[in-house]
């Protein structure tokens, strides 16, 4: 599938005013509104949009579980074709953004959102416009063609251009507010993107462009925007957020976020933190590819290359260095680090981890993977500290 450009896209302080200029614009008399209402009032957006809306028809769809579920979707499907909205606005997290995502292009499809979602059917024509209006510097969902479903449990990636925000607004005044644990779970989860598009099969140069900035920016500010936020810091993890976004558009992403849905929907770890706590040791495993388990087919010196990309970009002078610091910056937001921080420790609990992963995300990493070796690396997780490295 060639990829769409997106229409529009502001990442800049104040951004959020051109919403307001492109719902005038559009004329639209009939919009979609997927809100995350306590995202939308901290965040001083409502003060902002609120007056955009007067004189229009606005659907508000709120209260979803978080991580999007299918019985949502299937809610939000039933409401926006009574609506017959002409455009859509998604404001929040990752969730609102996917649910804004899988709504809109959904209720347009003859198949239902089950089939669409576990991929027994496909997509077969694009909603109205989505603006997509960012309150978190996380997921990047506002640059990807992908949304992230649950059904049972069971966690799918729906993937088409039709699921691309038409529009991207990224404005670092809405995360402003954001509490400790909030920035730091979206920080990972924006830092392990841009890593895991780094080394990712599916990389070009293009990708690799926008990972080399988005993880410079994060490893830089998402301490800082952590645990002394400042303007600057919350701008720099906004454009890591986005830049990751991008990056992982083209790349798509790799081992730790193929195993971080279960530990997610099990263990009710948030997604940042989850795909985090199995970064360094797939750092450590990616960076012993040889010859012989090679998934890229430019070969283990590309790899490896990428594999010192990362190492330099990180300050590390060797990978167990760099590895160390990885856990030390988890640590320093106040998350666990390793599986076992986590209570995951039994080999029961790591065999189901193993047993769980999306095979097609996997075979996205650059070293080959078997069950395994899956289960040997992550039993082994080791404790954090013991490569006794400090925080830049
Ligand atoms: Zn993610």
């Amino acid at each position: 599938m060639s990829q769409v450009e997106q229409h529009v896209v502001h990442v800049q302080t104040g951004a959020l005013a051109e919403v307001g200029a492109i719902i005038d614009g559009a004329a639209a008399s009939r919009v979609y509104f997927v809100v995350d209402e306590t995202a939308y009032i901290a965040s001083g957006a409502a003060a902002l949009l609120e007056p955009h809306f007067s004189n229009r028809s606005i659907t508000r769809f709120s209260g979803f579980d978080l991580n999007p579920k299918l019985h949502d979707v299937d809610r939000g499907i039933e409401q926006f074709r009574k609506a017959d909205p002409e455009l859509i606005i998604a404001l929040g997290g990752g969730t609102a953004i996917d649910l804004g995502k899988l709504i809109g292009t959904l209720a347009c499809q003859q198949e239902s959102a089950h089939d669409v979602i576990i991929g027994k059917a496909g997509i077969q024509c694009s909603g109205p416009p989505l603006i997509a209006v960012p309150t978190t510097a996380g997921t990047g969902s506002e640059a990807t063609h992908f949304a992230v479903a649950y059904v049972d449990g069971t966690k799918y990636s729906v993937a088409h251009n039709a699921l691309l925000p038409d529009y991207a607004i990224v404005d670092s005044m809405l995360t402003h507010s954001l509490p400790a644990g909030i920035t730091a779970a979206t920080g990972l989860d924006a830092f392990c993107q841009a890593i895991e598009s780094i080394w990712a099969v599916g990389a070009t140069e293009k990708s690799l462009e926008y990972a080399t900035e988005s993880a410079r920016l994060s490893w830089k500010s998402l301490a800082d925007a952590t645990r002394n936020p400042t303007a600057d810091a919350r701008r720099d993890m906004c454009r890591a957020s986005h830049l990751a976004g991008k990056a992982i558009n083209i790349s798509k992403t790799t081992a730790s976020h193929a195993l971080s849905y279960s530990i997610t929907s099990e263990y009710g770890v948030p997604h940042g933190i989850a795909v985090a706590m199995t970064l360094s040791p797939m750092l450590a495993y990616n960076s012993q590819v040889s010859e012989f388990d090679c998934a890229d087919s430019r070969g283990p010196e590309h790899v490896l290359n990428r594999i010192g990309l990362i190492t330099e970009l990180l300050g590390g002078e060797s990978v167990a260095a760099a590895c160390g610091k990885i856990e030390n910056l988890i640590s320093v937001l106040g998350c666990p680090n390793s599986l076992k921080l986590a209570g995951i420790t039994s080999n029961t609990a790591i065999q189901r981890l193993v047993t769980q992963v999306d095979a097609n995300r996997l075979s996205n990493n650059p070293r080959h993977m078997t069950s395994e070796s899956l289960f040997a690396l992550l039993s082994n997780n080791p404790a954090p500290g013991e490569r006794g490295m400090s925080i830049p």
